[in-house]
């Protein structure tokens, strides 16, 4: 399907119905996958042939989603997973183990953030933050010997910062590190990472994938770009002792890296997405550039509108012309900026939390990027466990308010903030 172009692959990208199969992809809820001939069953195990033998490791219609979010992506190989905080987990320890270094920009998800700085660091793996915003030779300054990957956001939730692709790229190339992009407030249709230097790309697909806010998961995309043979890699070049040897580098080349995603960690970590919400990905992805266009548009006129509020201190949204990220945001996604904005009211943090109660048509959800429009206080919520100053690290102030506009009529988000607004000023 290479052939068509974003909108065609969105919609009908690799499921393919031969004749009499179903015009919509099916959901093969089943663990387990029947075989006549134990030679082929044993080529299965030993990786020689395709096919499903069982739903840990593989199932049709999550082939089916990877298929197209690596055709969306423009990489060799996805491997979906049961969560995007298992994605990022994935992208790292599929490559680094205890003694292994990662420099990662301070402007990440919460969650991926404590996983790194926390959970990974607990198994031996050091991680340094830096701003990403800082010149090519501060970040350079971070690397050590044993640094074996540089990480970043396309678009920082919730700081709103633009990832430069051409520094981060141009750094990973001079470390000879891959640089591993989580690509989940873009989405493909906003902006291509292996088009821009990434090497491998994550995402949350509990967000704009799915869409409609009723799945969690997540996926990791192989641009099959790097070469793992560096000396750096031995889990991707020396033979694998819980693979009976498997040298996957020798036998997989560029689709090394998802192949030992999927036959090391998804086996024994066992993160594996449910058939149903592999459906629901799929579908979402349907209209997924419909949604971003209408997204993009949306918040660009609601952050447009409240710049101009006088109950409104500042708006973070990189589309505005005054916005620091502008010329960042233009180079990478033309397209638009997605649907999520952040902005300060005036009277700090306890006006912010008061807003939220008087709106109507506006929820406060912990979520982003589906169809309906939410609010959040991330300080007091997806933050938390964060220091005060590692939330101001990571670009949450305390009274920011972080919005994730909807594909409703326009028209009617802006009448109930400007309403919420207005009663929270009296
Ligand atoms: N990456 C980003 C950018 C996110 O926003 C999130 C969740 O909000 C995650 C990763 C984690 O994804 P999940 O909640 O699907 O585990």
């Amino acid at each position: 399907m290479t052939k068509y172009r974003m909108n065609t692959n969105c919609v009908q990208g690799t499921y393919n119905p031969k004749s009499g199969e179903p015009r919509v992809l099916p959901i093969v809820q089943s663990t387990t996958f029947s075989y006549d001939d134990p030679d082929y069953v044993a080529d299965l195990f030993d990786l020689k042939a395709d096919g499903s033998f069982y739903t840990r490791l593989g199932n049709p219609t999550s082939e089916a989603f990877e298929g197209k979010m690596n055709l969306l992506e423009g990489g060799v190989g996805a491997l979906a997973v049961s969560s995007g905080q298992s994605a990022c987990m994935f992208s790292i320890l599929n490559i680094c183990q205890a003694g292994d270094h990662v420099i990662a920009s301070s402007s990440i998800y919460g969650g991926t953030f404590n996983l790194f700085d926390v959970s990974l660091r607990k198994l031996g793996i050091d991680f340094t933050f830096v701003d990403p915003d800082a010149d090519k030779e501060t970040i350079l300054a971070c690397a050590r010997p044993n640094t074996k990957v540089l990480f970043g956001e396309t678009i920082a939730n919730p700081g709103m910062n633009i990832l430069d692709f051409d520094k981060f790229s141009s750094i990973a190339k001079q470390l000879d590190v891959p640089f591993i992009v989580d690509n989940t407030l873009a989405t493909p249709y906003l902006c291509r990472p292996f088009e821009h230097g990434a090497d491998i790309i994550v995402h949350s697909t509990t967000k704009y994938t799915d869409g409609h806010a009723t799945s969690l998961g997540g996926i990791l995309i192989d641009g099959g770009s790097f070469n793992w043979n560096n000396g750096k890699f031995p889990g991707l070049t020396e033979p694998d002792p819980s693979y009976h040897g498997l040298e996957y580098v020798k036998i997989f080349g560029a689709s090394a890296y998802i192949v030992k995603a999927r036959t090391h960690l998804l086996r024994d970590y066992g993160c594996a997405p449910s058939p149903f919400n592999a459906f629901m990905f799929h579908l979402g992805l349907e209209t997924l550039h419909l949604r971003m266009e209408r997204h993009s548009e949306n918040a660009l006129k609601l952050a447009e509108f409240l710049q101009m509020h006088p109950c409104v201190n500042w708006v973070k949204y990189p589309g505005l012309k005054s916005d620091p990220y502008y010329e960042l945001a233009k180079k990478y996604m033309p397209k638009g900026v997605s649907g999520i904005l952040c902005f300060g009211i005036k009277g700090g943090s306890s006006a912010g939390k008061e807003l939220i109660k008087y709106l109507d048509l506006v929820h406060m959800v912990v979520h982003l990027g589906d169809l309906r429009t939410s609010i959040l206080h991330p300080a007091s919520t997806t933050h938390r466990q964060l220091s005060e100053q590692q939330q101001i690290e990571s670009g949450v102030l305390p009274e920011m308010i972080r919005v994730s506009v909807g594909i409703e009529d326009i028209d009617d988000i802006i009448e109930d903030f400007d309403k919420a607004l207005r009663a929270v000023a009296k």
